[in-house]
């Protein structure tokens, strides 16, 4: 066993900051990131678009805080929002001063494009490769701290909780397969989103929601996860990412008779500017949702691996696209074997991101005393039913950074003596992992078929658009998947490395977000931002102007509740979705 004040689950652009934060809040305190990856492989690394953050005179934070606000379909607390864009520029600045390479104007200036749904430039951008330069910086910055102890290659299992407190967590090392007690003041949950659910989505194979399911596991309530966000435009069959950036930069969205077919669609885009020249920068669930429209209408080109339509970038030419989009030329290229300079690129809509998360209140407290969360896999909530694009990468660093202070006063205030129940817990896991790992030798169930249809419930059941029938199936066969895990069959039984083991623990935890979002798709009966019920069009603010809640039973099964939203200065307006 060994101790820690505060243990951060996670190496990536919210979990680095988060430390960085505990580090600077209190320098006498021991700060642990375990990461299941080396931190440079978190998925912040590929991000591609930029950073949202006020920095222009013409622009203004209640701008910013509104253009969220509507974004979000009026689902995100306002308070929360207030917070973000406020401190959204001086984290971008910050991380400046740490090292970070942003892409400058001829003057001197920072350079900022425009993004979805906001109605300023306001996305502070490092060429198209913002996530790798912001993970480097935050890196960087975290070896300067000899307090920030690394546990690289180690994966969380659980989260250990007495009479309603976190206490630490229990992992195993990856390269040895030693399973460890890790104790601690403060547990710091920064574990990212969980795209993996569905088949085809932009998240890296890491993206399995496991920081979700172990605070759902420890008694945290998950908030509004029935709102998962769909890319528009991801190339067919590996799911990768083009950017908005691309879309910012002047690339049009084109259906199978070359037409600019967005112009037919009430985009809803809060911008004053001519609907051709912002269309293609509307919200992501409307385009993602348009895309689905022109499909019924036969609109879209069939290929091997689904229907698409195109990207237009051409227009653009090679000059722009080598100093703005380089990355976007060289994942088309390597991935698909076309040249945006002179082709078109197919593109289809992806799950991208979760705007839901762990239920936490502005200072990244979840409903446990001394268990924080921030990152994607929290729900502060900035992004309510739909998130903008580019205001994720700060919430990771506002968020972060909130989070990693309040973690350090807590644990700072109870550096104590850890309960034998916690002691006791840590060897109930160890015994459980290695019971598993011989009850598993003899399943006949393969855990790829489990997840592969698991993945295409999720689709069926709760893609871009749902009805109460398709998410009474989902949850019904999610049920079966879940009698059938208990039988999934391991077949490696070495120590080092056993990723076998590692994949069915993720699938383990994938099956309860997959719950998660089944449980409060079914019980939103409105239509709001990414979540669109077939059966119930129209938003509804009477009954659904709330977060969802949902909470594991003793019995295992989850109990969803809704908590009202916080509105400070913009009361819910008009939204009209376009068919
Ligand atoms: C392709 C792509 C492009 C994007 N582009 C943009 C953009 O331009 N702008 C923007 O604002 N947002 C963008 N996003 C969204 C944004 O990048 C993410 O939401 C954000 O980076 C998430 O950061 P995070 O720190 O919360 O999680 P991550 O970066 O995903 O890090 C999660 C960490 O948790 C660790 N972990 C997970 N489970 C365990 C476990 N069981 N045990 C131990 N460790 C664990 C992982 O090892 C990892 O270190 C993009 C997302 C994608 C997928």
């Amino acid at each position: 066993m060994s101790f820690h004040d505060v243990v951060v689950i996670g190496g990536g652009g919210a979990g680095l900051r988060a430390a960085i934060a505990v580090a600077e809040t209190n320098p006498a305190l021991r700060v642990a990131v375990i990461s299941k990856v080396y931190p440079m492989r978190s998925h912040t690394v590929s991000a591609e678009g930029g950073a949202a953050a006020v920095a222009a005179d013409d622009d203004t934070l209640d701008e910013h805080a509104y253009d969220t606000v509507s974004g979000s379909d009026w689902l995100c607390d306002q308070d929360a929002v207030e917070a973000f864009v406020a401190e959204a520029p001086r984290e971008l600045l910050r991380l400046e001063h740490w090292g970070c390479p942003w892409s400058r104007q001829p003057d001197g200036r920072i350079a900022v494009r425009a993004f979805g749904g906001m109605k300023n430039r306001r996305t502070w951008f490092a060429a198209d490769r913002t996530g790798f330069h912001l993970l480097h910086t935050l890196f960087q910055t975290a070896l300067s701290y000899s307090d920030i102890v690394r546990y690289d290659e180690w994966y969380v299992t659980k989260i250990l909780v007495d009479d309603g407190r976190a206490y630490g967590v229990v992992a195993i090392e990856l390269s040895t397969g030693r399973i460890e007690t890790i104790t601690a003041g403060a547990v710091i949950v920064c574990t990212g989103g969980c795209g993996r659910v569905y088949p085809f989505t932009t998240n890296a194979n890491i993206k399995t929601g496991d920081g979700m399911a172990l605070a759902y596991r420890a008694g945290a309530a998950l908030k509004d996860m029935e709102f998962v966000q769909y890319h528009p435009t991801g190339l067919p069959f590996t799911g990768i990412l083009i950017t908005e950036a691309a879309r910012a930069e002047g690339g049009w969205l084109l259906n199978k008779d070359g037409y600019r077919y967005l112009q037919d669609y009430d985009l809803g885009t809060p911008s004053p500017t001519p609907v051709l020249r912002s269309m293609e920068l509307g919200p992501r669930d409307r385009l993602s949702q348009a895309f689905v429209h022109e499909l019924d209408k036969g609109r879209t080109i069939d290929t091997p691996y689904g229907p698409i339509v195109n990207l237009d970038l051409r227009h653009l030419g090679a000059k722009l696209i080598d100093a703005k989009l380089p990355f976007v030329r060289e994942l088309c290229s390597k991935y698909q074997n076309i040249d945006p300079v002179k082709e078109l690129v197919p593109v289809r809509p992806v799950v991208h991101y979760m705007m839901g998360g762990i239920h936490t209140g502005i200072r990244g407290e979840t409903s446990l005393e001394g268990l924080y969360a921030a990152g994607e896999v929290a729900c502060v909530s900035i992004n309510g039913a739909n998130r903008l694009g580019s205001n994720s990468l700060p919430e990771c660093l506002v968020f972060g950074n909130r989070a990693g202070r309040a973690a350090a006063v807590h644990a700072g205030r109870y550096r104590h003596a850890v309960p034998p129940a916690i002691e006791a817990q840590g060897r109930d896991e160890v015994r459980r992992l290695t019971e598993d790992l011989t009850r598993h030798s003899e399943g006949h169930e393969r855990i790829a078929d489990i997840r592969t249809e698991m993945q295409a419930t999720m689709e069926n059941g709760a893609g871009i658009y749902r009805d109460g029938d398709s998410l009474a199936k989902a949850a019904e066969q999610l049920e079966e998947l879940r009698s059938r895990y208990t039988h999934a069959a391991i077949d490696d039984h070495s120590t080092r490395f056993n990723t076998e083991l590692i994949a069915l623990l993720e699938l383990g935890f994938m099956l309860d977000v997959a719950e998660s979002i089944i449980a409060c798709a079914h019980r939103r009966e409105e239509s709001r931002g990414a979540h669109q019920r077939t059966d119930f069009p129209a938003r509804d603010d009477e009954r659904f102007l709330a977060h969802s809640l949902v909470r594991r039973q003793p019995d295992g099964t989850s109990r969803v509740t809704y908590l009202p939203v916080t509105i400070t200065r913009w009361p819910p307006g008009e939204r009209v979705y376009g068919r």
